[in-house]
């Protein structure tokens, strides 16, 4: 599903920020990668979801070479990787249907099944009954919940996701997390970046740790393993 191998990313100003990873996630893994502020989990993501390409090493991510995509490609890759943010990232001037069917529109799905398949997953988020309002009327749980449709709105065989707790409190938090199980379930892979301490120790999944640019912990059930 997700394969690394030998992955480097040095930024422009020379910054080292991935030095040597290899790993392998399977389909329907649920992955949390934790490490320091810094560490490089971000870049991991980011490479996953092809914001930045690596500076060596290959990665292949749904039988996709990644790394060597032709430009033309990319798009077709993408609409296969859901992506969610701490920050919600939401259109502040679109109803919560259209931020969902916003990302329907963009890989040009008939407007019938734009419709049927939005509603469909603002039920599966519990927020049907809010498909008009905007994201500046509802609470960050909700608006967590409408970015969470929206990234999984074309069935994406990954979901990553960058501090998705981030900005929410413990319980609100904790729902989240029984909705990604729930994607999780359902079919999804998902790669979760977090410093939650909490949701890792209680919601055990299998714990990716990077410090300092490398992998230096993969546990099956792991634990958060830093004091804070
Ligand atoms: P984390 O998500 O674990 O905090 P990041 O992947 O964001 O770590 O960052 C890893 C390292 O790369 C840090 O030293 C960070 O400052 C650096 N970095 C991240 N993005 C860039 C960038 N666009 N340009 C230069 N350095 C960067
Ligand atoms: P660009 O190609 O101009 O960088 P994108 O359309 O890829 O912009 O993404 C716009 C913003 O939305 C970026 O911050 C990006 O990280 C984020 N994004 C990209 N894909 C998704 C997705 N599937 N779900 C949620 N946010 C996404």
């Amino acid at each position: 599903m997700i394969e690394m191998q030998d992955i480097w990313k040095t930024y422009k100003d020379g910054t080292h920020a991935l030095r040597g990873v290899s790993v392998r996630i399977d389909r329907n893994d649920f992955v949390y990668v934790v490490g320091p502020s810094g560490a490089g989990k971000s870049t991991f993501m980011k490479l996953i979801y092809r914001e930045e390409v690596p500076t060596k090493g290959q990665i292949s991510v749904n039988g996709f070479n990644i790394g060597k995509l032709k430009p033309r490609k990319i798009p077709f890759v993408r609409r296969n990787i859901g992506v969610i943010f701490q920050d919600f990232r939401l259109l502040p001037k679109l109803t919560v249907f259209e931020n969902v069917a916003f990302a329907m529109e963009v890989i040009e799905a008939p407007p019938r099944m734009i419709k049927k398949r939005t509603m469909e997953v603002l039920e599966l988020v519990g927020l049907k009954h809010k498909h008009s309002s905007y994201p500046n009327q509802l609470s960050g749980g909700e608006q967590q919940r409408v970015a969470i449709a929206r990234a999984i709105v074309n069935n994406p065989a990954v979901l990553v996701a960058d501090e998705p707790t981030g900005n929410l409190d413990p319980e609100t938090s904790m729902d989240i997390m029984s909705l990604l199980e729930e994607i999780n379930f359902r079919g999804s892979t998902i790669v979760m970046a977090t410093h939650n301490r909490d949701i890792v120790n209680n919601v055990r999944k299998r714990v990716i740790a990077i410090e300092n640019g490398q992998i230096v912990r993969d546990e099956v059930r792991g634990e958060y393993g830093y004091e804070i």
